[in-house]
């Protein structure tokens, strides 16, 4: 079989594995480079100090797996099916499956697939588990193209992907990148609650919910506290807004969950004892975050709730855990409509 008859027929394993699309990239030196330098000079990596390490690596697939010739990259859907809610508490890819252990079966499966056509041939897979820059590789794959949102966007499932590579070493013919189509389009920069996007599509993480309420533990920057709305573990804003995300097919099963949480709603979080935490985000990326992130996280979007109700759980709060005391105060306060910055209902998605 000649490199272009295995590629196609590589693309159709992939579909077969359980990916929606599949595209190859060079696995040379990765062309947004440029982008992430930028992101890391401005300083929006915030405390991720990981992302300066093996930059040589991150930056070109080759260095990072030995006698590497091509990148085949990989995408799944998890759009929201049609009147889903699409800014929810939960960011919408953290409702399903956790999506690392179901790319990582699939891409293994994949893999054991390639091989039986191609017995010389040898890869490794990543799923967001390396110094690989995904989004990038996609864009470089031809798999989708770069909004100003910072998403690769794919057919057929707009920006709600999430990207899985097979590292290989088979020189495969590579896939033409696709142009942008954001236009004069900035509506993800102007819906952005934080103001953390910027019109080049780079994401200060420092200001970003997403980091904010997922990777970052300890406190957060107080001035931002009324600006991230009613959200325990991430933010899709800047997606729910975007055109090219609307009137899609409803993304893969497995990873388009509904109930994230178990259905838990904020006074259970208040309430969960650590075991229900871990019983609420088993085999979920929820996990990603710890049980004393989702309580501080819960305090910030209760005071942002407008629920009176919410005083009561709040209250009980402040006795309990004295390390969130100040910040179930604020919350508390603008509960009762005593705090700076009045509640901005078009900042806070539905619940
Ligand atoms: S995820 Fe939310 S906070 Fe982060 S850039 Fe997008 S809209 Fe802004
Ligand atoms: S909302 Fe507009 S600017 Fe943002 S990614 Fe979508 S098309 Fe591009």
């Amino acid at each position: 079989m000649n490199s272009t008859d295995l590629a196609g027929a590589i693309k159709d394993l992939a579909r077969r594995a359980g990916f929606l699309a599949a595209g190859i990239a060079p696995a040379g030196p990765v062309a947004q480079a440029t982008r992430l330098h930028a992101w890391l000079e401005r300083g929006y990596c915030a405390d991720m100090d990981f992302m300066r390490r093996n930059l040589a690596q991150r930056c070109c697939p080759a260095e990072l797996v030995r006698g590497a010739r091509s990148v085949i990259c990989l995408a799944a859907s998890y759009a929201p099916p049609p009147g889903a809610d699409r800014d929810g508490m939960v960011a919408r890819y953290a409702r399903g499956a956790d999506y690392h252990k179901v790319l990582k079966r699939r891409s293994a499966a994949l893999v054991q697939a390639i091989r039986a056509i191609e017995p010389g041939f040898l890869g490794r897979a990543f799923v967001d588990s390396g110094p690989v820059m995904e989004r990038s590789l996609a864009a470089a794959a031809g798999l989708g193209w770069t909004g100003r949102n910072g998403c690769v966007f794919v057919d057929g499932a707009g920006s709600y992907c999430v990207l899985a590579e097979i590292v290989c070493n088979l020189p495969l013919p590579a896939d033409s990148p696709q142009p942008g189509r954001c236009g004069d389009c900035r509506a993800c920069v102007a819906a952005c609650p934080t103001g953390a996007l910027h019109d080049d599509g780079l994401v200060d993480a420092r200001r970003c919910i997403s980091y904010l309420t997922i990777e970052h533990r300890g406190t957060i920057d107080p001035s931002l506290w009324p600006r991230m709305g009613v959200r325990l573990f991430g933010c899709d804003a800047c997606q729910a807004v975007c055109p090219h995300n609307r009137d899609l097919p409803a993304g893969d099963s497995e990873l388009a969950g509904a109930a994230p949480l178990g259905g838990a709603g904020l006074v259970e979080v208040f309430t969960w004892p650590e075991a229900h935490w871990r019983q609420a985000t088993a085999g979920s990326a929820t996990r990603r975050a710890t049980h004393e992130m989702f309580l501080r996280n819960a305090i910030l979007a209760a005071g942002n709730s407008g629920d009176a109700s919410l005083a009561a759980p709040l209250r009980a709060i402040q006795g309990s855990a004295p390390h969130w005391a100040e910040l179930a105060g604020w919350a508390l306060a603008r509960l009762s409509g005593e705090a700076d910055n009045p509640f901005d209902a078009s900042t806070t998605p539905s619940v």
